[in-house]
């Protein structure tokens, strides 16, 4: 795979055509064109390490930021290294609506955290979260969300090991917090993600779903009573 500036300052890339990322905007996995590429006498003069380029989301047109380490500086061409980095990534998306504040303010950054690829970050801000959510729900809730936590590892068949993590991380709060976080990898990362988001729709979006689809109901309801009073008496 090659990846250069050309002397035009035109970027070549043989893999353009398959070249796609999630788009931080849409959140669509896109196919992203090349729109903005920086000069290549601006570079061979400064001949800076890394180089930034803008592309333009096929999907939403919006801008996507990619920088590339540069490997070589050649009379004709600038030659870059085909892995880079997305400057702006994908935010994973949660329904915050129904959430008490502390838990939306700590599993907001849990979640910039792992978008951002800190991985135990990440994992340190889902046992901050747990932590607002059982001081919230009380240990009645406490109890709820570990049975819930072992239903999920049989709904969708986490590895040992995995879970063992997880439940340490979310559960064991009672020896000293510094010494007992196991470290995550992507992977782990990214079943913690699912599991938390779980945790947090069972313990306060589904209800705060339901209270509301009944509170729309109560007030049709009424307004039907209320219309047939008024047609009745209009009746009379
Ligand atoms: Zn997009």
């Amino acid at each position: 795979m090659s990846v250069y500036i050309d002397l035009a300052s035109r970027l070549i890339h043989d893999q353009a055509k398959n070249l796609a990322v999630t788009c931080p905007h849409c959140q669509v996995m896109s196919h992203i064109t090349p729109v903005a590429v920086p000069r290549f006498e601006d570079l061979t003069v400064h001949k800076p390490k890394q180089v930034g380029l803008v592309y333009l989301c096929d999907n939403c047109h919006s801008p996507v930021f990619l920088r590339y380490t540069v490997r070589a500086y050649h009379t004709s061409r600038i030659e870059l290294s085909p892995q880079f980095v997305e400057v702006e990534r994908a935010r994973e998306k949660f329904t915050f609506t129904y959430l008490p504040e502390e838990v939306e303010v700590l599993f907001k950054e849990a979640l910039l955290c792992f978008s951002n690829g800190a991985y135990n970050a990440f994992a340190s801000m889902c046992r901050r979260t747990a932590q607002a959510v059982f001081a919230d729900l009380g240990e009645a809730g406490k109890l709820r969300l570990f049975d819930e936590l072992n239903n999920v590892r049989d709904l969708a068949g986490i590895a040992p090991e995995a879970f063992n993590k997880l439940r340490t991380i979310l559960f064991n709060l009672d020896d000293d917090p510094r010494s007992n976080i196991p470290t995550l990898d992507s992977y782990e990362a990214g079943i913690m993600l699912e599991v938390c988001k779980d945790l947090l729709y069972e313990a306060y979006v589904r209800k705060g779903k339901l209270q509301q689809a009944m509170m729309v109901r109560r007030f049709f309801l009424e307004e039907t009573a209320s219309n047939l009073t008024s047609m009745a008496q209009t009746a009379e």
